[in-house]
């Protein structure tokens, strides 16, 4: 006899069901949503979210930054609750599915214990993160981000959409912004199911993609000096081209990356050449060199060897250089713990699964910060997502929530 649990799939019919009720909120002009983060279809949204989770028996928790967070109770008291959710907001030309499967996804999870009267030690907690995608109120993963500490309530509070209208005000206009202190709750665990936004999974044919990292991101902003001279006048022994170095440089930049295949990448997509002038050899450049990779030693050593090329390149040219980082975002590596558990729920489920490295920044990447955590993704049909375009079949819903669902009662412990 398998023991409890076992062989429990979620309710594909009402999963889906329930993503076709919420996608009617806030409708976008192509099929798709226009549901941006502290509208009034934001508020709408999170009511009816509410109201089938209190029908589903949770209690609802709300905090200063209108983080949402659905409690089903456990049977030990003590026990951290196991957390599982992503987000409502849409961009404004935005998918039905992107962040909202994986809210809905854990609501479909709890009814389904429901049905079946299964109990867990832990707690487990839906959550609506506010404002993930970034586009009203930058930067993107705004609330999840104070969560873990990274930015001040006060700070985002601050931040103004393209009206001068504040975040601060706009969440208490719509009535969500709540009184418990952000950051204050402890986690067991947590997990967010998303759609992957890339093209990998449906190419492979594999159903499950079982997320092991998010690929860090550094921006080195390099300064060449020369001289601006006639293009036709100056002999070539005398010119100083920044122009040259660059195009060496960028070579270098190449031959990096590729040091470090198959994950590694390296371009330079922001370029200023100055005077910028048909024939005026440029006296400077100014670029900026973005190197991305899941493990930041491999990032360290690509930002080191770019400066120690960079060096000698110019040297050799006889011409000067400045470096200045610019920006970056360190790898996530997601708990090992976690991790397995996705992929042990993919195996036994008989769900087709690979490993993945998450190309876009999600709220369990800040969350990972603060508790062990993973991330479940299921395809999306040629990886289009932030288009209302974006689609996914029920059977991807369903597979991906069926193993957020075992995933998560591995962690948070069947009771009888
Ligand atoms: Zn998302």
């Amino acid at each position: 006899m398998p023991a409890v649990g076992e062989n429990l799939r979620i309710n594909s019919e009402r999963l889906w069901d329930s993503l076709m009720e919420m996608a009617k909120i806030g409708p976008g002009v192509a099929g798709g949503n226009n549901r941006q983060t502290l509208t009034d279809e934001d508020g709408e949204g999170r009511a009816l979210f509410q109201k089938w989770c209190e029908a589903a028996g949770c209690s609802m928790g709300l905090d200063q930054m209108g983080n949402m967070f659905a409690r089903r109770e456990g049977t030990d008291p003590k026990a951290l609750p196991v957390y599982v959710g992503s987000h409502l907001d849409t961009q404004p030309t935005g998918g039905k599915y992107d962040g909202v499967l994986g809210v809905l996804s854990g609501l479909e999870l709890v009814r389904t214990l429901n049905d079946l009267d299964i109990k867990t030690k832990h707690p487990i907690v839906v959550t609506n993160f506010t404002n993930e995608e970034g586009t009203r109120y930058a930067p993107a993963m705004l609330s999840s981000g104070v969560f873990a500490g990274i930015h001040t309530q006060d700070w985002a509070y601050e931040r103004e959409d393209a009206e001068g209208k504040k975040f601060g005000d706009e969440l208490k206009r719509i009535g969500w912004r709540g009184e418990e202190e952000v950051g204050a709750r402890k986690m067991h665990a947590f997990f967010e199911l998303h759609i992957e936004q890339g093209p990998i999974l449906e190419a492979e044919g594999k159903e499950i993609g079982v997320v092991t990292h998010g690929q860090g991101l550094s921006w080195t902003q390099v300064t060449v000096t020369g001289k601006d001279s006639h293009t036709g006048s100056t002999p070539m022994p005398m010119r100083k081209d920044a122009g040259l170095a660059m195009a060496r440089i960028l070579e270098k930049v190449n031959e990096i990356a590729l040091s470090h295949a198959p994950h590694a990448v390296g371009a330079a997509g922001h370029i200023d050449v100055y005077p910028n002038s048909r024939n005026v050899i440029p006296g400077k450049v100014v670029f900026t060199v973005d190197f991305r990779s899941p493990e930041l030693s491999v990032i360290e050593d690509m930002e080191a060897r770019l400066r120690t090329e960079g060096q000698r390149i110019i040297e050799e040219m006889e011409m000067e250089i400045a470096f200045e980082k610019v920006g970056g975002f360190d790898p996530v590596a997601f708990d090992e713990g976690c991790v397995s558990a996705v992929r042990d729920a993919a195996e036994k489920l008989g769900y087709s699964h690979m490993n993945l490295i998450s190309g876009a920044g999600h709220d369990a990447c800040w969350i990972n910060r603060v508790a062990p955590t993973a991330m479940i993704m299921c395809p999306c049909v040629d990886g289009l997502s932030h288009n209302e375009a974006e689609e996914i079949s029920p059977e991807w819903a369903a597979a991906g929530t069926d193993v957020l669902l075992h995933a998560v009662l591995e962690t948070a412990e069947i009771v009888g």
